[in-house]
């Protein structure tokens, strides 16, 4: 890839103006290294147009150079996709305007560095839901959100974000502007270009605004925090729960004792919410369009569980306060496992029917050929995705442990395979998973590459990323 001279910084610079770019190394310091800390970067600039037109300007210039970009949105990414190489580094963080709120079309239309929390919170303004809800919500941004498709804990009944964009308006690799925006539900005109970005990290264009879909503000939402026996008997419930509440199980999420333990002894304020202990634990939120019967709903279905034996013991959250408690304990998992030590971490998914059996066969593998690895497998049950982790036996043994993370790996993809799951539920690829993808789906990236071809013969857009 053709370094950045003198002259085409200076070029880019003159584009964007004074507020358009950077240099200094403390602003510069938090977008070259990941969330995770795993990833140490460098880029020769930080460009930070503050419209399309400028990022257009940007790409142009670099693409008649051959000069390699990484776009950036919040920097959260779980797999090291934004986090640059040497390429310039394009943040969308100045472009946050709303453009459009279509009530009436329940649509809205915002800019690729609107941060999630942000929009989550217009939409309630005007009376909507924007229902992506995942942790790193003060952080990420649309456009990081789109390009990694991201998923979150209302996927079972809102979809992942491909599901929730009607239309995009990107910057191509050769710079030319592409307007897609639209918020029709129904447009037959031939190839859906907006689904090649979206998922794409970064790797076929930058993505400057989005057509976003809402929905009608449920009225009530109840939760429920129970205990159980095992993963079958949860996916049990979960089918009882959706069958007698109608479908309005909104999200369904599981954590076993370990993880509960590791969030009560390292999470300040955190206390456990029922008086036995359990194996797991589920968080089921059921969302009603009329407050009326919301309750007894929730209860009817926990009555029946218990009835049947799949509920061990269970609490209903009876105010806000408690809701957002029992989230807490689910959201703070990552927190806790990382203030514990180290893991070797996995998000994939299995068809949710045999959820139990790949836990259950994947866990007894690992332990068999690792017998110090300590299960740590929480998540999103309900969409058949749950991060399957490996955590080390102590803090005092992480490095130690983290020496076995190919051969955990290795046992664990090839566990997926035999249950035709994915390597990757929502996370991405990024630089991690890179060589995985590779070798096990040769036939789409192949496809892969002849697309990326198409639209980056120069290949500059994330060059490391993704394909490699
Ligand atoms: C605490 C925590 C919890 C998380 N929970 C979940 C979860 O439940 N579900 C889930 O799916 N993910 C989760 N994630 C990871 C998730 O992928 C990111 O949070 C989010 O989707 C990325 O948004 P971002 O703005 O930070 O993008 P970045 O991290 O900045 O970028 C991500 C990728 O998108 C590209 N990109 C960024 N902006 C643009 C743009 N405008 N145009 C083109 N490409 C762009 C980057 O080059 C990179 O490839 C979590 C992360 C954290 C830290």
């Amino acid at each position: 890839m053709t370094q950045l001279t003198e002259e085409i910084r200076q070029a880019l610079k003159d584009a964007l103006g004074p507020k358009g770019w950077s240099e200094d190394s403390s602003e510069l310091a938090p977008h070259v290294e990941d969330w995770r800390g795993r990833y140490q970067g460098s880029t020769p600039i930080l460009l930070k147009p503050g419209s399309t037109q400028e990022v257009a300007a940007a790409v142009t210039i670099c693409a008649e150079a051959g000069i390699a970009i990484t776009p950036q949105g919040g920097n959260t990414s779980l797999c090291g996709a934004a986090t640059p190489q040497g390429e310039v580094l394009i943040s969308l963080k100045r472009m946050t305007r709303v453009r459009e709120m279509d009530i009436g079309n329940d649509s809205m239309t915002v800019e690729a560095g609107c941060v999630l929390e942000n929009l989550q919170n217009i939409a309630a303004d005007a009376d909507r839901l924007f229902p992506l809800a995942l942790g790193s919500q003060g952080s990420a941004m649309i456009g990081g959100l789109i390009s990694t498709n991201a998923g979150g804990v209302q996927v079972l009944r809102y979809g992942m974000t491909r599901e929730l964009v009607l239309g995009l308006e990107a910057v191509l690799p050769d710079g030319t502007i592409w307007s897609g925006l639209t918020g029709l539900r129904k447009d037959n005109t031939g190839y859906d270009l907006k689904q090649l970005l979206i998922g794409a990290e970064g790797t076929l264009g930058i993505i400057t605004a989005a057509t976003l879909k809402l929905f009608p503000r449920p009225a009530r939402t109840e939760l429920a925090f129970v205990g159980m026996d095992s993963v079958g008997d949860a996916v049990t419930f979960l089918g009882l729960a959706k069958r007698l509440s109608g479908n309005a199980v909104t999200a369904f999420e599981i954590l076993p004792r370990i993880a509960l333990e590791r969030v009560l002894e390292h999470v300040p304020g955190t206390r456990d919410p029922l008086e036995s202990e359990q194996a797991w634990y589920v968080l089921c939120e059921l969302s009603f369009g009329r407050a009326d019967g919301a309750r007894e709903t929730l209860e009817e279905a926990l009555g029946e569980g218990f009835e049947q034996g799949l509920i061990k013991d269970g609490a209903i959250a009876e105010n806000e306060t408690q809701a957002r408690d029992f989230w807490r304990l689910r959201e703070s998992i990552a927190e806790a496992e990382r203030a514990y030590g180290r893991s070797v971490k996995h998000d994939v998914s299995i068809p949710v029917s045999r959820m139990a059996e790949f836990i259950e066969r994947g866990s007894a593998r690992v332990t068999q050929a690792y017998p110090d690895a300590v299960v740590f497998c929480f998540g999103h049950v309900g969409d058949g995705n749950v991060h399957f982790n490996f955590a080390s036996p102590s803090p005092g043994q992480a490095e130690e442990f983290m020496a076995h993370a190919a051969g955990i790996s290795g046992i664990v993809y090839d566990t997926v395979a035999e249950f035709d799951g994915s390597i990757s539920a929502e996370h991405g690829i990024g630089i991690l998973k890179r060589e995985e993808l590779a070798s096990r789906k040769p036939v789409d990236v192949k496809v892969m590459r002849a697309i990326k071809s198409a639209l980056d013969p120069k290949g500059i857009m994330n060059p490391r990323v993704l394909l490699g």
